[in-house]
């Protein structure tokens, strides 16, 4: 596994290449890794034909509107690197922050609009625009066929996907569905921060979502769900900030179940924020 520290590193790689027809994907991640980002490798592993991989390390402070969440979010390189030269990954990209981050403060953004004002946009000040514009520039980068994102982060697969249609990016998205504990928790990197007791509610998401999901479907009022979901969540312990009914191609709440919907939730258990959703359809 090729390890590229900086810019002229990551060019010599790519210039190694520059005669192959084989594709390249790509793997943004913010390390501490788990399985949910070793399921986005697996799946560009299993591409055909099978692409090189480069898999980035990059913990963005743009998308940190909280120093303090900046500076705890989970740094451990040395597990990550091991877990991806076991996964067969062909180079890994861990740049220093100077590298990525635009020059100036006020420089160029890329405002992702009207999709990056709810829901996380609206918890997060800030943090959509700062995913967009350095993912923007890992992908001038790094010139990849093929990106993975997590169906777990679907509010930033789809802006993702919206840059690259509407910015005429020369790259496939592909989105890979949300790799779950036994129990049903979402793996994330902040599920370190739970407490025992914390880690033992935490399921208490998905099954509020698969349960409100089957009523849905079952022709349940949906504001009658999502009032019962969130009471429910609330009395056990989470500070919920929304628990809503979407649609999966511009998350616009929607009043009355009809087409492609997602579930969408965002519940702090004490200093954890977690993030979950899922898709429903007639
Ligand atoms: P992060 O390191 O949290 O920025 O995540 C990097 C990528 O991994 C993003 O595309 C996430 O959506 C994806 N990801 C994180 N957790 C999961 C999960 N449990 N299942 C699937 N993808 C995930």
């Amino acid at each position: 596994m090729r390890q590229i520290t900086d810019l002229s590193q990551l060019a010599q790689w790519q210039a190694e290449f520059a005669c192959s027809t084989q594709p390249l994907a790509f793997v943004p991640t913010m390390g501490n890794l788990h399985a949910g980002h070793l399921a986005l490798l697996a799946e560009a592993q299993a591409l055909n034909p099978r692409p090189r991989t480069l898999v980035s390390i990059f913990v963005n402070p743009l998308q940190f509107n909280d120093a303090a969440d900046l500076a705890r979010y989970p740094r451990t390189l040395d597990d990550d690197l091991a877990q991806l030269r076991h996964a067969g990954t062909d180079a890994v990209f861990v740049p220093p922050v100077d590298a990525l981050l635009p020059a100036r403060d006020g420089g160029v953004r890329i405002d992702p609009g009207a999709l990056a004002q709810g829901w996380e946009g609206a918890a997060r000040a800030g943090h959509f625009t700062g995913m967009a514009t350095i993912v923007a520039k890992l992908f001038h980068l790094i010139r990849p066929q093929f990106a993975l994102f997590g169906e777990k982060d679907i509010q930033q697969l789809i802006i993702v996907q919206s840059m690259v249609r509407d910015l005429n990016f020369p790259v496939n998205i592909l989105a890979v569905p949300t790799q779950r504990a036994p129990d049903g928790l979402a793996l994330s990197s902040r599920n370190r921060f739970l407490s025992d007791t914390e880690r033992a509610l935490a399921p208490q998401i998905y099954a509020q979502l698969t349960a409100s999901a089957e009523a849905i479907i079952r022709g349940e009022a949906a504001d009658l769900v999502l009032q019962r979901a969130r009471a429910q969540l609330t009395s056990a312990g989470f500070i919920v900030d929304y628990f809503a009914l979407c649609d999966a191609a511009q998350l616009q709440p929607m009043p009355h179940f009809s087409g492609d919907a997602i579930l969408l939730v965002a519940a702090q258990l004490g200093a954890v924020r977690l993030i979950d959703n899922l898709r429903i359809s007639p």
